[in-house]
């Protein structure tokens, strides 16, 4: 991923490695990523589990907050917090101030083009003005499961995917966006995924932004990006683990100060 490679040296990225929890399957890890929580204590254990999340998410701490709240994602997404089973004719487009994702643009091929969900989301960006965006494509993982992990066709949707991010990303930047780009999980040889090998637990974390330390020694957890989020959101009380040191202190001290004056 040459482009956000290109971020990180010239020290606009910040790159950490972090290790998925298990099993390393996307169901289960979309609700860690966005709970917090792992998948045996959530009971999203595999990904035929189709209901909705009964943990405390970005979602709906976010909406608890009357933050405004966005995904253009795989209809797995909208399931886990919106509705459960999904509907395409209903749920692929929504515009539902009542939900907890209130603008979706939920998708269900699993080829569905990630130049078609890039454009989905600066849409629902431009439209909505949303506090949080949740931008999911799929085609690396599908990739994957085609051709394997050690394949031309992997590698270059990986770098299809870098490109498309230039795209967006420097216009997310000068706006002033914190923005965090991971995955739920890897790939193995068999073209599958769900264990423990390193090629399927090792994801990177990369984050830009100024509320970011960027300092390299820090190490994030899978479980922490949820707490992340909700610090970077301004939601108090959330009770999700932060990973030590990654985001500014100054900026916690600030909130700390915001919080004296207004109580
Ligand atoms: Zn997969």
């Amino acid at each position: 991923m040459g482009f956000l490679h290109a971020l990180k040296e010239q020290g606009t990225a910040t790159v950490y490695k972090i290790q998925c929890e298990l099993p390393s399957m996307s169901r289960p890890l979309y609700e860690t990523i966005l709970t917090g929580v792992t998948p045996t204590l959530s009971g999203i254990v595999n990904n035929q589990v189709a209901r909705n999340s009964n943990q405390k998410s970005v979602f709906s701490l976010a909406r608890q907050a009357g933050l405004t709240t966005a995904a253009a994602a795989f209809h797995w997404y909208s399931e886990l917090y919106n509705c459960s089973p999904y509907d395409a004719v209903r749920d692929r487009h929504t515009q539902d101030t009542e939900q907890l994702i209130q603008y979706g643009c939920f998708y269900h091929g699993e080829h569905y083009a990630d130049s078609y969900l890039y454009l989905d989301a600066e849409s629902l960006r431009l439209r909505h003005d949303p506090d949080f965006l949740l931008i999911h494509p799929m085609n690396i993982d599908n990739a994957g499961h085609k051709e394997g992990m050690d394949s031309a066709h992997y590698r270059n949707t990986v770098r299809r995917s870098d490109s498309e991010l230039s795209k967006y990303l420097p216009t997310w930047i000068d706006a002033g966006y914190q923005i965090l780009i991971t995955a739920d999980h890897g790939m193995n040889d068999d073209k599958s995924h769900g264990g423990t090998l390193s090629t399927e637990r090792d994801i990177p974390l990369f984050v830009i932004g100024k509320h970011f330390s960027h300092q390299q020694s820090c190490t994030p957890k899978q479980i922490e990006i949820c707490g992340i989020i909700c610090e970077l959101l301004g939601i108090e009380d959330h009770n999700k683990s932060v990973s030590e040191n990654l985001l500014l202190k100054d900026q916690l001290m600030k909130k700390q100060y915001f919080k004296v004056i207004t109580s």
